[in-house]
C-alpha cells in the first residue's frame, strides 16, 4: 500500500507541532530541535510514519493497543453509537445503555465478587476515584483517620495529582509539589537491581515485611488501603518473586487494609489470564482498569469495585465524577473490544501460540553480551541492559543513557521497544503471530548489536564502583 500523501510534508509537520504541541514526558525543546516521528496510520501491529517507515509495535501503543490497529469494526460502532446518542451523562439518577451493557460484561469477566464499576476517561482518574472511594469508605464505617494509602517507590500509577502522589517515580515527585499528604511509599521487589546478596524468594519476602512495617509503624487504624501493579509496567516490567504476592496478601488481610490492584496494563489479557490478579493469585477489593479495556480505541477507564466497598459506598452520597463518567461512544467501543477479545478467543492465542513463542525469543537474547536478565510473565517482558552480567552490575554513567542509546537503535530498525533507564521493555499487541514475533527478534538483535558497538566505541561499558 502506497504511503498516504495528502498532508503536508515531514518537515513542515515537524516544525507545526514544535510551534503548538507541548508532548507528555517530554523535554520539548530538544524535540523541537530534532522533530518528531510522524505516525500517520496503523494496521494490525505495525505503524506507518510520514517517511514511508513500517515500523513494528513492540509496546501496543502505551500498553494498550491488544487487539491490535485497525479493527473496522469499532470504528463502525462508534459511528452507530455517536449518531444514536453521542453522549448523556451518569449524574442526576439517569444512565444509558452502553454504560449499563459495559459494567455488565465487566462484572462477569471479573473475578470474585468485583460486581461495580465506577468509570473514568483513564487510569489516572480512576485511581483519583479510588484514593477518595477508599477513604471515604473508611471514613463512613467509623473510622475518618483510616485514611493513608500505602504504595511503592518506582509504582507507575497516573500522572493527575492524586495518582502521580500514588505513584513512587521520583522524576514526577520532583516537580509540582508531590506527593500530597498521606501517602507512604515501600520499597520495590525489583531483585535485579536491589536484591544484593539476597535470593529472589528471600528477598521477595523482605520486600513484602516492608508493607507490615509500615502498617505498625502508622498504625492500624489510620492506612485505609494498598495499592500496587500486580506487575510494575512503567517502572520497567519488575516481576515480583514468586514469594511477594501471597505474602502481600497475608498482611493486608490481617491488619483490615483494602487492596487495590492497579490493573491498567494487566487486564483484559496481557499475563494471560483476564486480569493480572488471576495470574499472580490476589485477591483485590478494588482494581483500575483502563488501556487494553478499550484496546486504547477510546479513552476511558475505571474502577472495579467489590460488593462490600460498592455497599459501603453506595450508602451515602459519593460526591465525585467525571463528565465522561461511562461516556457512550467510549463504553460502546469497549464493548465492541472486549466482544472481539472473548469471540476471537484472544486469550486462547496468548497462552497457546503467542506466549510461548515470545518467550522463547525473549529468554533467547539472554545470551548477547549487553543483557542481564530477561524476565517475562504473559506478553509483557523486560530485559536488563549491563556491563558486566554475573554482578549484576549497573553502568558506570548515568543510568538510561544505555537504554536511550538501545531504544534509539530499535527505532533506527523499524521497532518500537521502550526504555527504562536501562531495562528494555516489550508488551505488543495480544494478536501477534509467531512469524512477527521472530521479525521482533531480529530486530531487537540487531539493535542490541548495534548498541553494543556504540558503547564499545564510546568506552562506556564501565561498571559502577
Ligand atoms: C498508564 C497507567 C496508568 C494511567 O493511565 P492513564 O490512562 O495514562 O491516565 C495508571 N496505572 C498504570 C499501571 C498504568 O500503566
Amino acid at each position: 500500500m502506497p504511503a498516504i500523501t495528502n498532508h503536508l510534508p515531514t518537515s513542515e509537520l515537524q516544525a507545526l507541532d514544535a510551534a503548538h504541541h507541548m508532548h507528555p514526558f517530554t523535554a520539548g525543546g530538544e524535540l523541537a530541535a530534532k522533530g518528531a516521528r510522524v505516525i500517520t496510520r496503523a494496521n494490525g501491529v505495525f505503524l506507518h510514519d510520514s517517511e514511508g517507515n513500517e515500523i513494528l509495535d513492540g509496546m501496543a501503543g502505551l500498553w494498550c493497543v491488544n487487539i491490535g490497529y485497525g479493527r473496522g469494526e469499532l470504528a463502525d460502532v462508534a459511528a452507530r453509537q455517536m449518531r444514536e446518542l453521542p453522549y448523556y451523562n451518569t449524574f442526576f439518577q439517569t444512565t444509558h445503555v452502553p454504560a449499563i451493557a459495559l459494567t455488565q460484561k465487566i462484572a462477569e469477566l471479573a473475578p470474585g465478587d468485583l460486581n461495580h464499576v465506577f468509570f473514568a476517561g483513564s487510569g489516572s482518574e480512576a485511581n483519583d476515584t479510588n484514593l477518595r472511594m477508599v477513604r471515604t469508605y473508611w471514613a463512613i464505617k467509623g473510622k475518618p483517620d483510616k485514611h493513608i494509602v500505602i504504595s511503592r517507590k518506582n509504582a507507575y500509577h497516573g500522572s493527575s495529582v492524586g495518582s502521580g502522589s500514588l505513584g513512587g517515580m521520583t522524576a514526577m515527585h520532583a516537580q509540582g509539589g508531590l506527593p500530597i499528604p498521606g501517602i507512604v511509599h515501600i520499597d520495590q521487589p525489583n531483585w535485579w537491581a536491589e536484591g544484593g546478596s539476597m535470593s529472589r524468594e528471600e528477598f521477595g519476602v523482605s520486600r513484602a515485611k516492608q508493607l507490615e512495617v509500615a502498617i505498625l509503624e502508622h498504625g492500624e487504624d489510620k492506612v485505609a488501603a494498598f495499592i500496587a501493579e500486580p506487575i510494575q509496567g512503567a517502572g520497567g516490567v519488575i516481576i515480583p518473586p514468586e514469594t511477594y504476592w501471597p505474602e502481600i496478601q497475608r498482611i493486608c488481610d490481617k491488619y483490615d487494609i483494602l487492596l487495590i490492584a492497579d490493573e491498567v496494563i494487566c487486564g483484559f489479557g496481557r499475563t494471560g489470564n483476564w486480569f493480572g490478579s488471576q495470574t499472580l493469585g490476589i485477591k483485590p477489593h478494588i482494581m483500575t482498569i483502563a488501556k487494553g479495556l478499550s484496546s486504547g480505541y477510546q479513552p476511558i477507564g475505571g474502577s472495579i469495585v467489590c460488593d462490600e466497598v460498592a455497599e459501603v459506598i453506595g450508602s451515602g452520597e459519593f460526591n465525585h465524577g467525571y463528565t465522561y463518567s461511562g461516556h457512550p461512544v467510549a463504553a460502546a467501543v469497549a464493548l465492541e473490544n472486549l466482544r472481539i477479545l472473548e469471540e476471537e478467543n484472544v486469550l486462547d492465542h496468548v497462552r497457546d501460540v503467542a506466549m510461548p513463542a515470545l518467550h522463547e525469543m525473549w529468554h533467547g537474547l539472554a545470551d548477547h553480551p549487553l543483557v542481564g536478565e530477561t524476565t517475562i510473565t504473559g506478553m509483557m517482558g523486560s530485559l536488563a541492559l549491563t556491563p558486566h552480567k554475573d554482578s549484576r552490575a549497573k553502568f558506570a554513567m548515568d543510568a538510561g543513557t544505555a537504554g536511550f542509546m538501545c531504544r534509539e537503535r530499535c527505532f533506527a530498525n523499524n521497532l518500537v521497544m521502550r526504555h527504562v533507564y536501562d531495562r528494555m521493555v516489550i508488551s505488543p499487541p495480544l494478536i501477534i503471530t509467531p512469524d512477527e514475533i521472530a521479525e521482533i527478534g531480529r530486530r531487537a538483535r540487531t539493535a542490541l548489536d548495534e548498541c553494543y558497538v556504540q558503547l564499545k566505541d564510546g568506552d562506556m561499558l564501565k561498571p559502577a564502583a
